[in-house]
């Protein structure tokens, strides 16, 4: 049998990216320091007081949950903790994702809020599918989930969103907006995402040098429940083969991820802050909200989603 490489007893999780068998215990270990490390690395809860986890109900986020509540509980008991799930009314897949949900945080003893699309929005994601957003649901999709998830921390008081954002979803970006020399998307690829708006929250992302594979290990190692099923409407998606292939260039190139990762924070990305300029952001129009334009991103989706129901009423 192979041993942990740091106590000897019996191992349980293969670190791929460094090559090393580690047991239960001393990868829970290594899992929480780095955490840990990368929260104080990018000053991640520097000033903070209230804190929104974005939960949806998958390994990355479950695991986000259960680490940034001990941490907290532990090393900053000054700040407050409060979980957010949206429902986002998808058949098959958002109820279980809402259950889990209900079921960690009572576990962890978390506050949290559940936000329904259909009963508080009057719109489900899968009504998406009968509009011309359907080619791109998922964007439309991650569009509404950021704009809620800063809303509700917004009303909610929060000075931080956490999201369960992990190294394979960074690198996936980093690969696409390389590719195509996408500047102004590249420099929003970070750690923390500073604001001074006060409705527009602070962002961090504690676990982006975490693999996807080590937050399922955290989330089976710590006995937290996470949803078995991936959201059916995702299948096939351009997301998900980009994936695929960084996972073959990782099998080649041993540490390609981390790699990239590094080499965007503290090589580049220090250097296109300074010659990109931050976005100017006015109100938007209708819900008065941080927006690039008159009428922000979201409430245009809204209404395309609105005239495509008129005309097939
Ligand atoms: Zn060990
Ligand atoms: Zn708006």
């Amino acid at each position: 049998m192979t041993s942990c490489k740091l106590c000897g007893g019996p191992a349980a999780y293969f670190i791929e990216h460094s090559r090393i068998m580690l047991c239960q215990a001393c990868f829970i270990k290594y899992y929480e320091k780095k955490v840990y490390n990368t929260i104080m690395k990018h000053g991640m809860l520097r000033g903070a007081r209230k804190v929104a986890v974005a939960v949806s109900g998958g390994k990355d986020s479950m695991a986000l949950l259960k680490v940034v509540s001990k941490l907290i509980s532990e090393k900053f008991p000054e700040v407050e903790l409060i979980a957010i799930h949206i429902n986002l009314g998808i058949e098959g897949y958002s109820g279980e994702c809402q259950e889990i949900v209900e079921k960690v945080c009572g576990k962890l003893g978390v506050d949290y809020i559940i936000h329904d699309l259909s009963s508080m929005e009057g719109y489900r994601i899968s009504d998406l599918r009968s509009t011309p957003l359907r080619k791109r649901i998922c964007g439309a999709c991650g569009t509404v989930k950021r704009y809620m998830m800063n809303r509700l921390a917004y009303e909610l008081g929060a000075d931080r969103v956490a999201t369960g954002h992990n190294l394979d979803d960074v690198v996936e970006l980093l690969f696409e907006f390389y590719l195509k020399g996408s500047i102004e998307n590249l420099v929003r690829v970070r750690p923390i995402s500073r604001s001074d708006n006060p409705k527009l929250i602070t962002k961090i992302k504690p676990l982006i040098e975490l693999t996807e594979k080590e937050n399922l290990y955290y989330a089976l190692a710590r006995g937290i429940p996470i949803l078995d099923a991936s959201c059916p409407l995702v299948e096939g998606s351009r997301m998900l083969r980009r994936k695929k292939l960084i996972g073959l260039i990782e099998h080649e190139i041993s540490g390609f991820k981390h790699t990239l990762y590094k080499s965007h924070v503290k090589r580049i990305l220090p250097r296109l802050e300074k010659v990109v300029a931050e976005p100017m952001l006015v109100e938007c129009e209708v819900c008065g909200m941080p927006s690039l334009s008159s009428v922000c991103s979201y409430c245009r989706l809204i209404s395309r989603l609105a005239r495509s129901a008129e005309s097939s009423s």
